[in-house]
């Protein structure tokens, strides 16, 4: 049964306010509010109850068939409306708008909220990451892309070429969950973003221009990042219903300001996750998060992502870090306070969203506390950025909120004593009840006799004087009790005076409970008039913490300040791979990795396993734990700053799907040579080899010649073409080096060292014994490869042979000599023509 098919005249007054709401909303799953539950009908309910596990039933609705129904708790919605964004799904809130019990008719209801995976608002975000939703102009000569977290209210934009691949690999690479589109947009990209990256996809095609936001685009000239941020928040303020007073100043991003990695790059060095399980664990993050506070770490990984290049900045994150290793007792007491601090950043977003309660604002005073030591700490290690410390908020909070408040803010115990003098009296009448209520109980005892007579109290019948069914004899009509409830071992009663003092004491908790919810959503609002304040302390708390945490590995991991050189020389003693040498169980072999200024390129050869990509990678890491303006793991290093990196290492997911593994590197190595500039660095991890050998050989060194004479970038290509080594005879600018294997009695030790010069064998057998494949195909194995080897001389010569042919081609022509001779200046236009003419038969 659908909602289309459904005769509306039939349909119960309640279904068709439903039915109204669902076709205004197609794409999202309604959770329509009827009583304590949320209900779904219809499809929702039975893609709901399939995805969920709940039980299907049906309501009767006027209709002859039962329509699909299925329902939550609405207190306990939340967990099921998590599990439904993080399935792709968007989940329409539906609340009832006015109180059923004042409704004349039927209960008016509407949307409160849309929530999807880039809206998600609430405990179950992992407080380490950004939650970014983003929005995409296509102006068919280019993109314009805005993004924010609205739970953090920071906002970005950029501008970026007309290049579909680009900018899906620009989306997965700043993690966003969501993104909004128009309804004419690239069919493709839509499909790869959702199908290849389980990014939900939002089709949206309203722009509005909110007066509320303008601020948040005023300083921004460029009329296409202006609509795309308006686009971006036209749809925030769709699905939210709510002004979101914490949204930031947004920011441009340029790319010019960052050391450029492509998504692929990003993966293989596993900047953020491991490339096979995609952990955090053993991830570059993971060894350098040594943050305190959320908001740190969320900075942490923006640093990781976007290592800078402006020297400067570099060098001033490098001077905190010393000073922070220098006054060791201020940075372990820095360590302590931050602790304290609780991620002011989502809180501000929850004060301006109004769902943060009484225990986020004990935290925030919490966190406030420590500010003046934190500010005290900052000055004394020269830090450049302050803090406000805000001592008139922290001195509201400490006078007005109770140290143990509940979660929820409707049912009071929120409110100090003394911060409000009607609140104090109410407080002074209900405790004045309940001490007569005591007294009252003695009294009746000593009145009645009864020992064990007591006074309770329940929802249903209030106060009641409770009489065990022994004692039911000795009730006097003069008491004037009043029989209520038997239960099996006693009576219950009320009587007159309970029943007066019963009424002014629920009468005050009533007041109380409104007036403390009262003064709470006041004390709120003054807390919102400090966003913009504790949004600046925030930045300037994660810019410390993360250096904190640069100070914490550098020091216990052994590593050294970079020296910036502007020469090209990169120089790096004793270089290790920085995750590897903390999980690895054998000892890391440090490695020199040396390049002058008439060094570009490194061609590396050496067996499997002998530690090639791994030297590659600590290279890279090691450039980019630099240029996020952290220590090195090394013994010395002098580095260029690099503008990109661009890698070709290990297995490649492809992004766009249905290409062979050998095209997409093809298409990777092509991204490199022409996007790279003489100041970036290349990784290239046996390319080639996804081909035929001598196809793969000739790829291979004519893309070594290429980067060698026109790039001349630094580069570090690792190859099993041991005939490439030759290239070192003709390439000014290539070195060979190698990582060498011990091997003895047939079998081989892996060394780890790299030594200059190269090496022929490649030890693959030697490898697979390693490996423990049956002894008789090894045997086998190394009669054919003495076959090959014979052959190979021949093969050899042929490669020698074919070197020169480039020589060959420079040669120059009979035409171009002939042109040479000639001035043109100096010839009559009869000479000229002749001269044509001449050529032209020479080519015939
Ligand atoms: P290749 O690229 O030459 O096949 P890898 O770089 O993948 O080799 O290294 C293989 C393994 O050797 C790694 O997983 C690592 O455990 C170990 N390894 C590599 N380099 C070192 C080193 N410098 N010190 C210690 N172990 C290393």
């Amino acid at each position: 049964m659908s909602i289309d098919s459904v005769d509306l005249n039939k349909i119960t007054p309640m279904m068709r306010q439903y039915i109204e709401t669902k076709k205004q909303n197609r794409d999202i799953i309604l959770f329509y509010r009827l009583g304590d539950f949320y209900e779904m009908f219809f499809e929702d309910a039975i893609t709901v109850s399939h995805e969920l596990e709940l039980t299907l039933t049906g309501k009767s609705a006027g209709l002859d068939e039962r329509i699909p129904m299925c329902g939550v708790p609405y207190h306990s919605a939340n967990v099921y409306i998590e599990k439904l964004v993080a399935k792709g799904y968007k989940v329409g809130i539906c609340e009832q708008l006015e109180d059923p019990k004042q409704a004349k008719g039927i209960v008016k209801r509407g949307m409160v909220q849309i929530v999807s995976s880039g809206t998600l608002f609430n405990e179950s975000l992992n407080e380490k990451e950004n939650n970014y939703i983003g929005g995409i102009i296509d102006f068919n000569y280019g993109y314009a892309v805005c993004y924010s977290d609205i739970t953090t209210g920071e906002i970005y934009t950029f501008l970026l070429e007309h290049n579909p691949t680009k900018l899906v690999s620009e989306i997965v690479s700043l993690g966003i969950k969501e993104i909004v589109v128009s309804e004419n947009f690239n069919k493709d990209v839509y499909a790869l973003l959702k199908n290849n990256f389980k990014i939900t996809v939002s089709i949206f095609d309203e722009k509005q221009d909110l007066e509320q936001y303008h601020y948040i685009y005023e300083d921004i000239a460029d009329a296409r990042l202006i609509e795309a941020i308006k686009y971006l928040l036209s749809y925030i303020n769709y699905t939210q219903f709510r002004d979101l007073s914490h949204l930031q100043k947004a920011i441009i991003k340029e790319n010019k300001n960052y050391l450029k990695m492509d998504i692929h790059t990003k993966r293989n060095l596993e900047l953020t996750e491991t490339l096979r399980l995609k952990q955090r664990n053993h991830s570059l993050i993971w060894l350098l998060d040594k943050t305190k506070t959320a908001m740190g770490s969320r900075l942490l990984k923006n640093f990781i992502e976007n290592p800078l290049v402006d020297q400067k900045e570099i060098e001033r994150r490098y001077d905190c870090i010393e000073k922070l290793l220098e006054e060791f007792i201020l940075t372990n007491d820095l360590e302590k306070y931050l602790l304290e601090v609780y991620d002011l950043e989502r809180l501000s977003g929850r004060i301006a969203f109004g769902s943060a309660n009484a225990r986020d604002m004990l935290q925030l005073k919490n966190s406030l506390k420590v500010l003046p030591n934190i500010k005290d700490i900052l000055t004394k290690i020269e830090f450049y950025k302050n803090i406000e410390t805000l001592d008139d908020l922290y001195n509201l909070l400490e006078a007005s909120i109770y140290e143990n408040p509940p979660v929820t803010v409707k049912e009071g115990y929120i409110i100090k004593e003394g911060y409000n003098h009607e609140l104090d009296e109410l407080k002074e009448l209900r405790k004045g009840g309940k001490d007569f209520i005591a007294k009252f109980e003695n009294e009746e005892r000593d009145r009645t006799g009864i020992k064990n007579l007591k006074v309770g109290y329940n929802k249903v019948f209030g106060y009641y004087i409770e009489i065990s069914k022994g004692n039911i004899g000795l009730i006097k009509d003069e008491y004037g009790y009043e029989r209520k409830q038997t239960l099996s071992n006693c009576e219950r009663y009320i009587s007159p005076i309970l029943k007066e003092k019963e009424n002014l004491i629920l009468n005050a908790e009533e007041k109380i409970v409104d007036l403390e919810y009262q003064l709470f959503i006041e004390i709120r609002d003054k807390v919102k008039e400090y966003i913009p304040k504790l949004q600046n302390i925030s930045k300037v708390i994660s810019e410390i913490d993360c250096l904190q945490a640069f100070a914490n590995v550098s020091s216990n991991y052994n590593y050294v300040r970079p020296k910036l050189t502007t020469d090209r020389l990169v120089k790096i003693i004793d270089d290790r791979h920085p995750v590897v040498e903390q999980v690895l169980e054998t000892e890391y072999v440090p490695n020199d990795i040396i390049m002058d200024e008439k060094t570009n390129i490194l061609l590396i050869t050496g067996p499997n396993m002998a530690g090639k990509s791994t030297y590659m990678r600590q290279l890279a890491i090691t450039v980019i734990m630099a240029q996020i303006g952290c220590f090195v793991p090394a013994k010395e290093a002098t580095l260029p700053i690099f503008d990109a990196i661009f890698t070709r290492i290990g297995a490649s997911d492809d992004l766009v799907s249905g290409e062979s593994t050998f095209m997409v590197e093809m298409k990777e190595a092509n991204n490199a040579i022409s996007n790279a500039t003489s100041n970036s660095l290349i990784l290239f991890d046996e390319l080639g080899r996804g081909t035929a050998t001598f196809d793969g050989m000739a790829l291979a060194q004519a893309i070594i010649e290429y980067i060698h004479d026109h790039i001349k970038c630094k580069t570090l290509f690792s190859t099993h073409y041991h005939e490439l080594t030759d290239l070192e005879n003709n390439l000014v600018n290539l070195k060979n080096i190698h990582v060498s294997a011990h091997e003895e009695d047939g079998n081989i030790t892996f060394l780890h060292k790299i030594k200059n010069g190269s090496i022929d064998k490649s030890y693959g057998i030697h490898v697979a014994k390693l490996a423990n494949l049956p002894d008789s195909l090894i045997k086998r194995a190394n009669q054919i490869l003495s076959v090959y080897e014979n052959k190979e001389k021949k093969r050899d010569f042929i490669i020698q042979e074919s070197l020169p042919l480039d020589d060959l081609i420079k040669e120059e022509s009979e035409i171009e000599k002939e042109l040479k001779k000639i001035n043109p200046l100096e010839m009559t236009p009869i000479d000229a023509i002749t001269f044509l003419y001449e050529l032209k038969e020479k080519i015939k």
